[in-house]
């Protein structure tokens, strides 16, 4: 069998690449610590199956981030926390924000009646539980210095905090093998899905119901079930029992009684948390629709509710970073205010009229500088470059309006080895994008719970403009403070 082998004459020394003792095989060493660490995916052939299982995709080494810019992501992720459930709050702004959106975009309109209905009939629940994901890339001044600046905050079914974990320990165990024992030292430890399972088992003490379950809401084929199980062993560990169903199993075996309680299979359910229903395709019918009304309008807690799924929107995005709309949400507290506003990039709208005209004809003039983002998850959605000139120059009516413009964030590159399943070994030139997850429980008006806990560092080669990890994109990474 042919050896793989890293080669090592390119890593000057001081390269974050660097061996300081030869090694035969090294992805292979890198491999086996991802297959006993658990950072696992199920496969393209079996996506259903834990028989045939690989590793999930990750560098063979973790990525260089400047740490007071690591530490500006996770010092805002708590006042992100706060003003995602401000938005979700307030109605009169979603119905603004959204309203040119929901005219011509179908999913975000679905999603929009769901939240109108429940908000005529009155929410049934005042606990809130919120996990979310904020990304961020570090963007490359003049100056050589980088800027954090957020991608997108992710509202639902944000993932990769189970993983995150196991990825420590291999890249922990690959520097080690490299020589490199400071530096193995320096990685930080990393479990965002205990803190999610503490914020999940927090809103379930407040549901007052010692036998009810946490439905994990599921999609019928998962990959990423492993990074799912890893939230669930953590609430296990507290003595939280978790059940998984899709939206067919609810609609076949759920059911309200008269004070809205949702159960399922003879079980009472205190929490639902969605791992699937953020694209339009995992509605398989209007059936699926029913079905996330029905949870909706039940007393379980749900993660997200619909308002917290709608904040999660590019165009609240947008919305947001327009002058003063920050300052609605923390009248009193500008250095708060700053702190969130700091790590904006350039965001503009595409409404019908002058603002929007304004944008397209920027747009058009320097298309490279700016990423065109439809309302979608998951990646592979974005629009870059001679494309965002066809789509907003053949856009009829105000199609355009499903979309919002971003300036296009430009990380400094770095090399590193993407170990994927199939692929040659080959040095890329990389972007990362760092991810901050937020937990959060509100009782009534009491915040009871406000947190950041833990990180996520996801790389990919240059030439791809978007995607993550799921997407088949990006891999894992850790980052190696400097
Ligand atoms: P999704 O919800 O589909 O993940 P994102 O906003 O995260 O949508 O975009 C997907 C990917 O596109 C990101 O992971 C990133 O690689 C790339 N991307 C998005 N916005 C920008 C931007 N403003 N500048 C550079 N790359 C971007
Ligand atoms: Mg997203
Ligand atoms: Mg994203």
């Amino acid at each position: 069998m042919k050896r793989e082998r890293v080669e090592h004459s390119r890593n000057s020394h001081g390269s974050p690449l660097r061996w300081e003792r030869p090694l035969q095989s090294p992805p292979t060493t890198a491999k086996d610590a991802a297959l006993l660490n658990g950072v696992l995916m199920r496969t393209k052939e079996a996506p259903n199956s834990s028989e045939l299982v690989t590793y999930a995709p990750f560098t063979l080494f973790p990525t260089p981030v400047p740490k007071a810019v690591f530490q500006q992501a996770l010092d805002v992720q708590t006042h992100y926390n706060s003003l995602v459930d401000k938005i979700s709050q307030n109605a009169d702004f979603l119905q603004e924000a959204l309203a040119s959106t929901v005219e011509v975009d179908d999913f975000t309109s679905r999603l929009f009646k769901i939240h109108k209905q429940i908000l005529k009939e009155g929410s049934s629940q005042s606990v809130v539980l919120g996990l979310n994901r904020s990304d961020y890339m570090l963007d490359q001044k003049e100056d050589g210095s980088s800027a954090l600046k957020q991608i997108e905050i992710n509202t639902i079914s944000a993932s990769f905090g189970g993983l995150s974990a196991g990825i420590v320990c291999v890249h922990k165990h690959i520097l080690k093998v490299a020589g490199r024992l400071e530096d193995s030292m320096a990685i930080l430890d990393n479990n965002p899905a205990a803190g999610l399972a503490r914020a999940i088992a927090k809103a379930k003490e407040l549901y007052r119901s010692v036998r009810a379950v946490v439905l994990i809401l599921v999609s019928d084929t998962e990959r990423n079930i492993y990074d799912q199980r890893c939230v669930e062993m953590e609430l296990m560990k507290l003595n939280i029992f978790t059940i998984q169903r899709t939206f067919e199993d609810v609609h076949a075996r759920g059911s309200l009684d008269k004070e809205k309680r949702l159960f399922i299979d003879g079980m009472e359910v205190a929490v639902v948390y969605y791992r699937n229903g953020y694209v339009p395709q995992q509605y398989k019918s209007q059936q699926d629709w029913d079905t996330r009304l029905m949870l909706e309008r039940s007393s379980a807690i749900k993660c997200p509710d619909i308002a917290t799924h709608l904040t999660g929107t590019k165009k609240v995005q947008q919305v947001l970073a327009q002058p003063g709309v920050l300052e609605r949400f923390f009248p009193n507290e500008l250095q708060v205010v700053e702190q969130i506003r700091a790590t904006f990039a350039g965001l503009y709208t595409l409404d019908m009229g002058l603002e929007g005209d304004k944008t397209v004809a920027m747009a058009l003039q320097d298309p490279e500088r700016y990423v065109l983002k439809p309302q979608r998850e998951g990646g592979g959605n974005n629009i870059y470059g001679s494309e965002i000139c066809k789509v907003l120059q053949e856009a009829k009516g105000s199609d355009r309006t499903m979309y919002i413009l971003m300036d296009k964030i430009k990380p400094t590159p770095s090399h590193n080895y993407l170990l994927r399943r199939d692929s040659p070994l080959t040095i890329s030139n990389c972007l990362s994008e760092l991810g901050v997850f937020g937990a959060y429980v509100r009782q009534g008006t009491e915040m009871v719970m406000n947190e950041q806990v833990g990180h996520l560092l996801r790389t990919k080669s240059s030439v791809h403009a978007d995607g993550g990890v799921a997407a088949g994109v990006a891999v894992l990474d850790n980052p190696l403070l400097y």
